[in-house]
């Protein structure tokens, strides 16, 4: 009987347990044995009873389930050879050779890099006299699928992230909260939103609750941005708004890569010489992460969480290391490290200055 195995790794994403429930219902479906790797890389180094067998009924009811309920961590020891040479180790012990990992794309690298190492490790396990070759025969071709778990929608080659629309729809939720007492007394609000490197959480939420200003990484104002903001709310006050909102991601930077605090934005619209606006920050932090998936995270989780399987089961030594997408609403096949290095050219871009090429990178439209 096949085995295989699901893990979630990096920060945790709303779906996350749609994905492990998906995995684990569809591996039981098609005549394979489901386990599920505890606390990330961290449960492959460790092995023990953080590698368990799991049964249909241990998943119901997940996917109304917030967060990822077999846990995920950082791990050092998966970085050094020495901690992937103790997870080959510990999933041969377990004979299991088909994995599938929900994270962002530090996870997924990790995974592309085990992948291809795999064959060596074996061979030191075999050269250490822990197995015979005989034993190790079976597990020769290690399968690893990825699924793009992460509230920023921070993976190029993929129109949606798992989690991303739950963390967007949480902060509407919470910019309505704030639009109620920002009008009655008439104050500024600036709200920080996650996206360290990303934007796409700013300005769609800037789009769905109908902000007066925005900031994101991928796309800084031009130079005279102070100017630009204060006419922009002063025009809007004009026009008889009570209340102003302005959204920064945690990585809104300037045109010379210079972070914008929302304390400087806060400053600058609360300056009595200029607009004099009762002016408060909202961070949102982490509620942004929590709290149950949207119906579009739960659908994403489980489609995608059954081509998951589909695809470790499809694959051979020949094919790429797969990561599974949706484009333009298909649930689709990709070269996982293609994703991941289209994602890296995004931070690139930014560090370069080229604006153009980080949002064009990120598959997002967006006109100024
Ligand atoms: P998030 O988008 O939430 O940050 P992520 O998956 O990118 O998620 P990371 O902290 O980058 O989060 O990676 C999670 C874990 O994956 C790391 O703690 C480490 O164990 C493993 N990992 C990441 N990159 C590599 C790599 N290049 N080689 C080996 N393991 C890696």
């Amino acid at each position: 009987k096949k085995k295989i195995a699901i893990m979630t790794s990096g920060g945790d994403s709303p779906g996350m347990n749609g994905v492990v429930r998906a995995c684990v219902r569809m591996a039981i479906h098609l005549g394979c044995d489901a386990y599920c790797i505890y606390e990330g890389y961290e449960g492959l180094v460790r092995g023990g009873d953080l590698i368990r067998k799991m049964e249909w009924q241990d998943v119901r009811g997940w996917l109304s389930e917030g967060g990822t309920l077999i846990g995920t961590a950082r791990c050092m020891a998966f970085y050094e050879r020495s901690g992937r040479l103790a997870a080959a180790r510990n999933l041969v012990a377990q004979g299991i050779d088909a994995v599938i990992i929900c994270g962002g794309d530090g996870s997924l690298t990790g995974a592309d890099r085990f992948r291809a190492e795999w064959p060596s490790l074996l061979k030191e396990l075999e050269e250490n006299g822990e197995f015979t070759a005989a034993q190790l025969e079976p597990y020769r071709h290690l399968n690893i699928v990825g699924l793009v778990g992460s509230i920023d929608n921070d993976l190029s080659g993929t129109d949606a992230t798992i989690g991303c629309y739950s963390a967007l729809a949480r902060i509407c939720q919470c910019i309505d909260l704030i639009e109620a007492t920002a009008y009655s007394h008439s104050r500024a609000f600036v709200v920080e939103v996650m996206g360290r490197h990303c934007g796409w959480l700013a300005l769609m939420a800037g789009v769905a609750t109908g902000a007066d200003f925005i900031f994101i990484p991928e796309r800084p104002r031009p130079d005279n941005w102070r100017e630009e903001m204060c006419s922009v709310v002063e025009h809007h006050r004009k026009l008889g708004k009570r209340k102003t909102i302005v959204i920064l991601a945690e990585g809104a930077i300037d045109r010379q890569g210079n972070r914008i605090s929302p304390e400087m934005v806060k400053d600058l619209l609360a300056d009595p010489k200029g607009l004099g606006l009762d002016t408060r920050i909202t961070t949102l932090g982490h509620v942004q992460r929590g709290g149950t998936a949207v119906a579009y995270d739960r659908m994403l989780a489980t489609l995608q969480g059954v081509e998951a399987v589909k695809a470790v089961l499809e694959a051979t030594p020949d094919t790429p290391t797969w990561v599974i997408t949706i484009n333009e609403n298909k649930i689709v096949r990709k070269p996982l490290m293609e994703a991941v290095q289209a994602t890296k050219k995004v931070a690139q871009a930014i560090k370069r200055q080229d604006w153009d090429e980080a949002m064009a990178l990120r598959d997002t439209e967006f006109s100024e």
